[in-house]
């Protein structure tokens, strides 16, 4: 595999499309537009008219091109196993390269992320965590749990509610963690952008959980953005940037897999820099480690668009974690599968849209009364608080990462019946 990728709109991708519909059906921004250019065959049939030089490219067409969340839900379920991905980044780079207008937010927010990890960067993130806690305590009050809110503008546009920064962020980098006993092996942890600015007790939590089902980790010193959203993007330079750095970095440790708890860094890990890459609920599945006591909630979990599509975790593999976390009952929503609308820069440039994405997801999670909300993304957890606030009773409710929910109830005392309660849930149903 070599780091240089491949930007050509070919007429053979172009032409994979045969138009069938199948995909209708599970694209999210079809779901709240409803007409054919929001969906992935008129997305597609714009590529193959572009390529076949029916049409000019317009910013018509570019708008429509990226008011696609990259979700990749197409792609899974196409029966002609159309490559969606490769053509619509290749598509959003034509767009930069022949149209070349400047979007600042996107170059902001790619760019940033992109420099997350550099010297500058660790030394602003330092002061991070007091100047938004400041601001949450004197501004927000009303959110006390969350503690920061970003630009409260009173615009309803801008106005997030934002994880409280991690209050060392980056602390993970370099550390070595070891089983109490023993070691099945060395994962190298690519922890990625918001569990080092953000969720750094997640990053912990991924640990001690690895360490419990046998395993020794590694997180790298020097590790940047994956580069995944800037791929998804059109942004490919950038990409391959990135990429070069984090392989190289990547190149002075010893380990057998890498593990991740953010499955669009696990995504690009795997398809684009080609590395052996493991969900850390992948490795607790295979482990049958099952060792977990609730507190009799009941639990919903959101299986982030990337871990199936990207990643190819099988969703089954959280179901049989959560199934079998002792006195907690696992509800799946009938919508769980669905997109919940963040899709990183998706739901900034589209606005109204994510946002439709959004309550849909919240009201599919009421309707479950569930208590607690789980996902497998960082950027998903992020979308799931703020939506449970602006559109759900967010006080009923608590919103974590899978990891954080886990690592929580980890119990010494072996649980029993495991089969049995397996069977008792079976009846729970889902659609994609
Ligand atoms: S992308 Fe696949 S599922 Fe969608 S219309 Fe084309 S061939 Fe059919
Ligand atoms: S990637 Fe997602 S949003 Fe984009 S066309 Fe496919 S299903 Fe729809």
């Amino acid at each position: 595999m070599t780091d240089k990728i491949n930007v050509q709109l070919t007429v053979e991708l172009a032409h994979q499309c045969v138009k069938c519909s199948a995909c209708r059906s599970v694209c999210p921004t079809y779901s709240v537009v409803k007409e054919e250019r929001s969906s992935p065959r008129g997305r597609l049939a714009l590529a193959e008219a572009v390529v076949d030089g029916i049409m000019p490219l317009t910013e018509d067409i570019a708008k429509q091109w990226n008011e696609c969340a990259m979700c990749r839900r197409c792609e899974w379920i196409c029966p002609n196993e159309v490559e969606y991905k490769e053509i619509m980044f290749r598509a959003r780079h034509e767009v930069k390269e022949k149209l070349g207008k400047k979007d600042f937010v996107k170059d902001a927010v790619y760019n940033g992320l992109a420099m997350m990890g550099n010297t500058i960067t660790k030394t602003a993130m330092k002061f991070a965590p007091t100047l938004m806690n400041m601001y949450g305590k004197i501004f927000r009050k009303d959110v006390p749990e969350y503690n920061a809110v970003f630009l409260n503008t009173g615009i309803p546009k801008f106005t997030k509610l934002m994880p409280k920064p991690t209050a060392k962020p980056f602390a993970l980098r370099g550390k070595i963690s070891k089983p109490k006993k023993g070691s099945k092996g060395r994962l190298l942890f690519f922890t990625g952008c918001m569990i080092d600015a953000f969720y750094g007790k997640t990053g912990e939590n991924v640990i001690k959980l690895m360490n419990e089902a046998g395993y020794e980790v590694i997180v790298p010193e020097n590790i940047r953005c994956c580069g995944a959203p800037q791929l998804y993007g059109g942004e490919v330079e950038l990409f391959e940037k990135l990429m070069k750095h984090n392989k190289e970095e990547l190149s002075k440790y010893d380990f057998d897999a890498v593990v991740v708890a953010c499955p669009t860094c696990g995504g690009a890990l795997k398809e684009e820099y080609g590395y052996p890459v493991k969900d850390f609920a992948e490795i607790l599945e295979e482990q049958g480690f099952f060792t977990f006591r609730g507190k009799g909630e009941k639990v919903y979990f959101h299986f982030p668009c990337h871990s199936y599509t990207a990643m190819k975790t099988d969703p089954d593999v959280y179901r049989t974690v959560l199934k079998n976390v002792d006195n907690a009952k696992y509800v799946e929503g009938e919508n769980a599968m669905m997109c919940c609308g963040f899709a990183g820069y998706f739901s900034v440039a589209n606005y109204e849209v994510a946002t439709e994405l959004q309550k849909n997801k919240i009201n599919d999670i009421e309707k479950t009364e569930a208590e607690y909300v789980l996902s497998d993304c960082p950027g998903c957890v992020f979308n799931l608080a703020d939506g449970m606030y602006k559109h759900g009773e967010y006080k009923k409710v608590k919103v974590q990462h899978l990891a954080d929910y886990l690592a929580e109830r980890l119990t010494d005392e072996p649980v029993e019946n495991k089969e049995e309660k397996e069977k008792e849930q079976e009846e729970i149903t889902s659609v994609y």
